[in-house]
């Protein structure tokens, strides 16, 4: 799936700036910092494909990568949020960019919810997968960062996410369990990328 060419396609501050809808798209979304940019690039095997939420300017935009030449999917690298500094103006645009996305996006398939092994769900992220059930599209939940916790510490972590996953309609019942440091669950999110592109 990841084998052939991969680019960056554009960024899009508002909706009017977001591609053609013509082939399905999979979006990932996460707290600022959760890892999201390392597990785009460990999937896609391209370092420095995505950038880093602390990248100024595209702090606030949906990216969007063209997988495959022709053109097989397109992943949306969505924003990070979260972060404790954001003033509330830049929240509440990015509530209203997401949240129309999310709502009016018949090409989107699924989006993967990451969440650092190390912290958990937290209120932000419940808000996130409110905003998709609404939606009604269906996500997965991605634990990242693996390597960061003892297996005791992540099984708990993992029971505790399976649990409040299951309080939301449109989440998947299985979480995958990844760390790009050590190139874990990256097979495993790739099928489950491939299957939801297929959906
Ligand atoms: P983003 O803000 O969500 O795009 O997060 P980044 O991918 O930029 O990662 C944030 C920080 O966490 C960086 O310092 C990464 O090196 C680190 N990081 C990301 N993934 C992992 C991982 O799987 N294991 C460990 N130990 N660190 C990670």
């Amino acid at each position: 799936l990841f084998s052939g060419p991969i680019s960056f396609l554009k960024s899009a501050p508002q909706l009017q700036f977001l591609p053609d809808p013509k082939v399905p798209e999979i979006a990932f979304a996460g707290r600022s910092n959760v890892g999201k940019s390392s597990l785009i690039n460990a999937m896609t095997n391209r370092n420095g494909l995505a950038r880093t939420s602390n990248t100024p300017g595209r702090t606030q935009e949906l990216n969007f990568f063209d997988i495959g030449d022709p053109l097989i999917f397109r992943i949306c690298d969505m924003p990070g949020y979260g972060y404790a500094k954001a003033p509330p103006k830049v929240v509440q645009k990015w509530r209203f960019l997401i949240n129309d996305y999310l709502r009016g996006r018949a090409v989107l398939k699924r989006t993967f919810v990451l969440i650092d092994s190390r912290h958990g769900i937290k209120p932000v992220d419940e808000e996130v997968m409110e905003m998709l059930d609404k939606a009604a599209v269906s996500y997965r939940v991605v634990l990242t960062k693996a390597d960061k916790v003892k297996q005791e510490e992540l099984d708990v972590t993992a029971a505790k996410v399976a649990e409040i996953s299951k309080k939301h309609p449109a989440a998947h019942p299985d979480l995958l369990l990844t760390s790009s440091e050590k190139k874990q669950g990256i097979d495993e999110l790739r099928l489950a990328v491939l299957e939801a592109v297929q959906s």
